[in-house]
């Protein structure tokens, strides 16, 4: 169950009831928390929803929920070790349903592939539409169904990572469920978290969701083409973000007509390079 939100979806990793596994040991135990679709794509999670916690007071669902989030680090640690050893450098891109980041990653894929090898793990509840929207620029991606979850977590994207290809100076990009509340507090094993905030929201969202702009490195407002049509107040909006998270980088771009994203391919260059400059260095 998600305790974080109080939604009542069980996780993956609390299906699993084995007391003894660890990260990505799926040998002999044989675990039934999820299955693999032919075209690639791994569903978790056909529980029903709303379910509670019976017989849990406060304080044990408190403990629970640490529990969760401290098993989902050590998920968490395994895919940053295993990313990190293989030169690959993973953005975790987070935001509300419909702010445009599978529009956004279709795009950054387009213009980046001829520079980075790049692959994608998309996260929804249901349906493959996304991971077959990114497939089509000829990139692999592996969807994951949620099922009832609200979020991606670390376990789940380890099962991806088994079937991705992960090289040195590749790129990989996981697009969380849309979400702005339950991505923030799972750690997948990524470099950055990158939101992504469209102008056809609110530009409090950074106040409502603090959250989530507090755990990004990058802010993204996209949809910048639709700003002669909307009433947004970009300055309201990033003085909002900074108030959160002064550290925040953040960027105004359209996936749509292209423009300002070379700003946010600058960004991931440059942190490429360091990533696999920490790698040499480590190595040598
Ligand atoms: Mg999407």
């Amino acid at each position: 169950m998600c305790t974080i939100c109080g939604c009542g979806t069980v996780t993956a990793e609390q299906r699993e009831d084995h007391p003894h596994h660890h990260p990505h040991d799926h040998g002999e135990h044989g675990h039934h928390d999820h299955w693999h679709g032919e075209d690639g794509s791994i569903t978790f999670g056909a529980g029903a929803a709303g379910v509670h916690l019976p017989g849990m007071n406060e304080e044990r669902v408190i403990r629970f929920e640490r529990d969760i989030l401290s098993k989902n680090d050590a998920y968490a640690q395994a895919n940053r070790a295993r990313l990190l050893a293989a030169g690959q450098f993973a953005l975790n891109l987070v935001s509300s349903p419909g702010s445009g980041k599978t529009s956004l990653l279709v795009r950054a894929i387009t213009d980046l592939e001829a520079r980075f090898a790049i692959a994608v793990i998309e996260g929804d509840q249901q349906t493959s539409n996304d991971a077959d929207r990114i497939r089509a620029t000829g990139v692999p991606a592996i969807q994951i169904n949620t099922g009832k979850g609200c979020h991606l977590d670390a376990h789940m994207v380890g099962h991806a990572l088994d079937q991705l290809p992960l090289q040195p100076g590749g790129l990989l990009f996981i697009e969380n469920v849309g979400n702005l509340v339950c991505p923030a507090a799972f750690d997948l094993g990524e470099a950055h978290k990158v939101v992504v905030l469209s102008v056809t929201e609110g530009e409090d969202k950074p106040l409502k969701y603090p959250d989530m702009f507090a755990q990004a490195d990058l802010m993204l407002l996209n949809k910048a083409d639709l700003l002669p049509h909307v009433d947004f107040d970009v300055g309201a909006c990033i003085g909002y973000a900074r108030r959160v998270n002064p550290q925040i980088n953040i960027l105004t771009l359209s996936a749509r007509t292209g423009e300002g994203m070379s700003a946010f391919y600058g960004w991931i260059d440059v942190r490429v390079r360091n990533a696999t400059q920490d790698v040499t260095y480590v190595a040598g």
